[in-house]
Protein backbone atom coordinates (compact mmCIF):
# COMPACT_ATOMS: atom_id res chain seq x y z
CA UNK A 1 0.00 0.00 0.00
CA UNK A 2 1.24 3.59 -0.86
CA UNK A 3 0.38 6.91 0.44
CA UNK A 4 -1.42 7.43 -2.32
CA UNK A 5 -3.84 4.66 -1.32
CA UNK A 6 -4.57 6.73 1.78
CA UNK A 7 -7.74 9.29 1.92
CA UNK A 8 -6.00 12.32 3.08
CA UNK A 9 -6.81 15.63 2.61
CA UNK A 10 -4.57 17.25 -0.50
CA UNK A 11 -2.33 19.88 1.71
CA UNK A 12 -1.15 16.51 3.49
CA UNK A 13 -0.59 14.91 -0.02
CA UNK A 14 1.17 17.18 -0.68
CA UNK A 15 3.61 17.85 2.20
CA UNK A 16 4.18 14.19 2.22
CA UNK A 17 5.66 14.85 -1.51
CA UNK A 18 7.88 17.57 -0.07
CA UNK A 19 8.57 15.55 2.19
CA UNK A 20 9.92 13.09 -0.17
CA UNK A 21 8.04 10.16 1.57
CA UNK A 22 7.07 7.45 -0.79
CA UNK A 23 6.42 4.22 0.61
CA UNK A 24 5.28 3.98 3.77
CA UNK A 25 7.57 2.25 6.57
CA UNK A 26 5.78 -0.98 8.24
CA UNK A 27 4.93 0.82 10.82
CA UNK A 28 3.21 3.48 9.22
CA UNK A 29 1.55 0.83 6.60
CA UNK A 30 -0.09 -0.97 9.53
CA UNK A 31 -0.53 2.16 12.28
CA UNK A 32 -2.00 4.86 10.25
CA UNK A 33 -5.39 3.02 8.88
CA UNK A 34 -5.79 1.69 12.81
CA UNK A 35 -5.62 5.70 14.04
CA UNK A 36 -7.73 6.65 10.91
CA UNK A 37 -10.20 4.20 12.02
CA UNK A 38 -10.64 5.86 15.41
CA UNK A 39 -8.51 2.85 16.98
CA UNK A 40 -6.66 2.63 20.00
CA UNK A 41 -3.22 1.43 19.54
CA UNK A 42 -0.33 -0.06 21.33
CA UNK A 43 2.75 -0.17 18.87
CA UNK A 44 5.85 -2.27 19.26
CA UNK A 45 8.37 0.55 17.71
CA UNK A 46 12.06 1.19 17.80
CA UNK A 47 13.86 4.73 16.34
CA UNK A 48 13.81 4.90 12.91
CA UNK A 49 11.36 2.87 12.16
CA UNK A 50 9.26 5.85 11.14
CA UNK A 51 7.15 5.76 14.36
CA UNK A 52 6.82 9.25 14.42
CA UNK A 53 4.84 9.72 11.25
CA UNK A 54 2.52 6.81 12.44
CA UNK A 55 0.67 8.98 14.99
CA UNK A 56 1.94 12.43 14.02
CA UNK A 57 0.10 11.86 10.13
CA UNK A 58 -3.10 10.57 11.37
CA UNK A 59 -3.51 12.62 14.12
CA UNK A 60 -3.48 15.69 11.72
CA UNK A 61 -5.27 14.13 9.46
CA UNK A 62 -8.37 13.37 11.46
CA UNK A 63 -8.31 16.86 12.90
CA UNK A 64 -8.28 17.80 9.47
CA UNK A 65 -11.21 16.06 9.20
CA UNK A 66 -12.90 16.85 12.37
CA UNK A 67 -12.78 20.56 11.70
CA UNK A 68 -15.83 19.59 8.31
CA UNK A 69 -17.74 18.40 11.28
CA UNK A 70 -17.86 21.36 13.79
CA UNK A 71 -15.62 24.44 14.95
CA UNK A 72 -14.06 23.93 18.27
CA UNK A 73 -13.54 26.31 20.72
CA UNK A 74 -12.74 26.39 24.28
CA UNK A 75 -15.44 27.23 26.80
CA UNK A 76 -13.16 29.64 28.49
CA UNK A 77 -11.71 31.38 25.55
CA UNK A 78 -11.51 35.52 26.17
CA UNK A 79 -12.64 35.09 29.86
CA UNK A 80 -9.30 34.67 31.89
CA UNK A 81 -7.07 37.40 31.83
CA UNK A 82 -4.42 34.97 30.07
CA UNK A 83 -5.59 32.96 27.83
CA UNK A 84 -5.40 29.18 28.16
CA UNK A 85 -4.58 26.95 25.54
CA UNK A 86 -7.18 24.15 24.57
CA UNK A 87 -5.15 21.60 22.54
CA UNK A 88 -7.14 18.89 20.65
CA UNK A 89 -4.03 16.64 20.27
CA UNK A 90 -1.59 15.87 22.85
CA UNK A 91 1.90 13.94 22.60
CA UNK A 92 3.72 13.41 25.58
CA UNK A 93 7.79 12.17 25.02
CA UNK A 94 10.48 11.74 27.24
CA UNK A 95 13.09 14.13 26.46
CA UNK A 96 13.56 17.50 25.02
CA UNK A 97 15.29 15.97 21.71
CA UNK A 98 12.82 13.38 20.85
CA UNK A 99 10.26 16.48 21.64
CA UNK A 100 11.52 18.55 19.01
CA UNK A 101 12.36 15.84 16.59
CA UNK A 102 8.56 14.99 16.94
CA UNK A 103 7.48 18.83 17.07
CA UNK A 104 9.74 19.20 13.24
CA UNK A 105 8.00 16.11 11.83
CA UNK A 106 4.22 17.51 12.97
CA UNK A 107 5.47 20.79 11.44
CA UNK A 108 6.26 19.37 8.09
CA UNK A 109 2.85 17.54 7.54
CA UNK A 110 1.33 20.58 9.36
CA UNK A 111 2.38 23.01 6.51
CA UNK A 112 -0.12 25.22 5.07
CA UNK A 113 -2.87 22.98 6.38
CA UNK A 114 -3.83 25.51 9.77
CA UNK A 115 -2.68 23.11 12.09
CA UNK A 116 -0.62 24.16 14.77
CA UNK A 117 2.18 22.73 16.21
CA UNK A 118 3.57 23.59 19.70
CA UNK A 119 6.55 22.19 21.46
CA UNK A 120 7.26 22.60 25.68
CA UNK A 121 9.70 20.85 27.71
CA UNK A 122 12.06 21.27 30.80
CA UNK A 123 15.41 22.66 31.14
CA UNK A 124 14.71 26.04 29.44
CA UNK A 125 12.80 29.03 30.26
CA UNK A 126 8.80 28.55 30.06
CA UNK A 127 8.04 32.46 29.21
CA UNK A 128 8.79 31.65 25.13
CA UNK A 129 7.12 28.57 25.61
CA UNK A 130 3.64 30.06 27.28
CA UNK A 131 3.65 32.74 24.79
CA UNK A 132 3.66 29.96 21.91
CA UNK A 133 0.47 28.75 23.68
CA UNK A 134 -1.15 31.76 23.57
CA UNK A 135 -1.04 32.38 19.80
CA UNK A 136 -3.14 28.95 19.90
CA UNK A 137 -2.23 25.00 19.59
CA UNK A 138 -4.06 22.40 18.03
CA UNK A 139 -1.26 19.87 18.72
CA UNK A 140 0.78 20.11 21.55
CA UNK A 141 4.16 18.07 21.99
CA UNK A 142 5.44 18.14 25.60
CA UNK A 143 7.59 16.58 28.00
CA UNK A 144 5.31 15.41 31.15
CA UNK A 145 7.15 17.63 33.88
CA UNK A 146 6.85 20.94 32.03
CA UNK A 147 2.99 20.15 30.76
CA UNK A 148 2.42 19.38 34.75
CA UNK A 149 3.84 22.96 35.43
CA UNK A 150 1.50 24.20 32.63
CA UNK A 151 -1.65 22.69 33.87
CA UNK A 152 -0.79 23.95 37.70
CA UNK A 153 -0.31 27.28 36.07
CA UNK A 154 -3.57 27.40 34.48
CA UNK A 155 -2.27 28.40 31.26
CA UNK A 156 -2.89 24.76 29.30
CA UNK A 157 -6.14 22.89 30.09
CA UNK A 158 -5.98 19.14 28.48
CA UNK A 159 -10.39 18.94 28.88
CA UNK A 160 -10.97 19.08 25.12
CA UNK A 161 -8.05 16.30 23.87
CA UNK A 162 -9.27 14.05 21.37
CA UNK A 163 -6.29 12.54 20.16
CA UNK A 164 -3.57 11.13 22.86
CA UNK A 165 0.09 9.27 21.74
CA UNK A 166 2.62 8.42 24.24
CA UNK A 167 6.02 8.59 22.67
CA UNK A 168 9.29 5.87 23.95
CA UNK A 169 6.78 5.15 26.67
CA UNK A 170 8.97 2.65 28.66
CA UNK A 171 11.84 5.59 28.12
CA UNK A 172 9.37 8.04 29.98
CA UNK A 173 8.65 4.90 33.04
CA UNK A 174 12.45 4.33 32.95
CA UNK A 175 12.82 8.13 33.51
CA UNK A 176 10.30 7.96 36.73
CA UNK A 177 7.64 10.11 34.55
CA UNK A 178 5.08 7.24 35.70
CA UNK A 179 3.65 9.85 38.40
CA UNK A 180 3.38 12.89 35.77
CA UNK A 181 1.69 10.14 32.72
CA UNK A 182 -1.18 9.36 35.19
CA UNK A 183 -1.82 13.19 36.97
CA UNK A 184 -1.80 14.15 32.82
CA UNK A 185 -3.91 11.58 31.69
CA UNK A 186 -6.67 12.30 34.72
CA UNK A 187 -6.58 15.83 33.50
CA UNK A 188 -7.36 14.84 29.87
CA UNK A 189 -10.19 12.54 31.73
CA UNK A 190 -11.74 15.35 33.33
CA UNK A 191 -15.73 15.48 33.40
CA UNK A 192 -17.48 16.16 31.11
CA UNK A 193 -16.21 12.94 30.04
CA UNK A 194 -15.15 13.11 26.36
CA UNK A 195 -13.80 10.75 24.21
CA UNK A 196 -10.23 10.84 23.60
CA UNK A 197 -8.13 8.31 21.36
CA UNK A 198 -5.21 6.86 22.58
CA UNK A 199 -1.72 5.84 21.01
CA UNK A 200 1.03 4.17 23.10
CA UNK A 201 4.58 3.71 21.66
CA UNK A 202 7.34 1.75 23.04
CA UNK A 203 10.13 -0.55 22.67
CA UNK A 204 9.84 -2.79 25.12
CA UNK A 205 6.43 -4.56 26.65
CA UNK A 206 7.53 -5.11 30.65
CA UNK A 207 4.93 -5.10 33.35
CA UNK A 208 4.86 -1.44 33.98
CA UNK A 209 3.81 -0.59 30.30
CA UNK A 210 1.35 -2.88 30.13
CA UNK A 211 0.07 -1.96 32.79
CA UNK A 212 -0.36 1.40 31.68
CA UNK A 213 -1.99 0.16 28.23
CA UNK A 214 -4.66 -1.47 30.41
CA UNK A 215 -5.27 1.58 32.26
CA UNK A 216 -5.07 4.13 29.18
CA UNK A 217 -6.23 1.85 26.41
CA UNK A 218 -9.79 0.97 25.58
CA UNK A 219 -10.21 -2.18 22.74
CA UNK A 220 -7.20 -1.59 21.64
CA UNK A 221 -5.19 -3.31 18.81
CA UNK A 222 -1.49 -4.44 19.31
CA UNK A 223 1.06 -4.09 16.40
CA UNK A 224 4.87 -5.22 16.35
CA UNK A 225 6.69 -4.82 13.50
P1 LIG B 1 11.51 7.92 13.27
O1 LIG B 1 11.60 6.45 13.51
O2 LIG B 1 10.13 8.43 13.32
O3 LIG B 1 12.44 8.68 14.16
O4 LIG B 1 11.98 8.19 11.76
C1 LIG B 1 13.28 7.85 11.31
C2 LIG B 1 13.67 8.60 10.02
O5 LIG B 1 12.98 8.06 8.90
C3 LIG B 1 13.34 10.07 10.05
O6 LIG B 1 14.45 10.79 9.57
C4 LIG B 1 12.17 10.21 9.08
O7 LIG B 1 12.19 11.47 8.45
C5 LIG B 1 12.38 9.08 8.11
N1 LIG B 1 11.12 8.55 7.55
C6 LIG B 1 9.98 8.27 8.24
N2 LIG B 1 9.02 7.77 7.43
C7 LIG B 1 9.56 7.71 6.19
C8 LIG B 1 9.06 7.27 4.91
N3 LIG B 1 7.82 6.78 4.75
N4 LIG B 1 9.89 7.36 3.84
C9 LIG B 1 11.14 7.83 3.99
N5 LIG B 1 11.68 8.26 5.16
C10 LIG B 1 10.90 8.20 6.27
Amino acid sequence: KSFGEIDMCEALRDNIKRRKYVKPTPIQRHAIPIVMAGRDLMACAQTGSGKTAAFCFPIISRILRDRFDQVVSGPDQGRARVRVAYPTALILSPTRELSCQIHDEANKFAYQTGVKVVVAYGGTPIAQQLYSLEKGVDILVATPGRLVDMIERERVSLKMIKYLALDEADRMLDMGFERQIRKIVQQVDMPPPGTRQTMLFSATFPDDIQRLASDFLSHYIFLTV
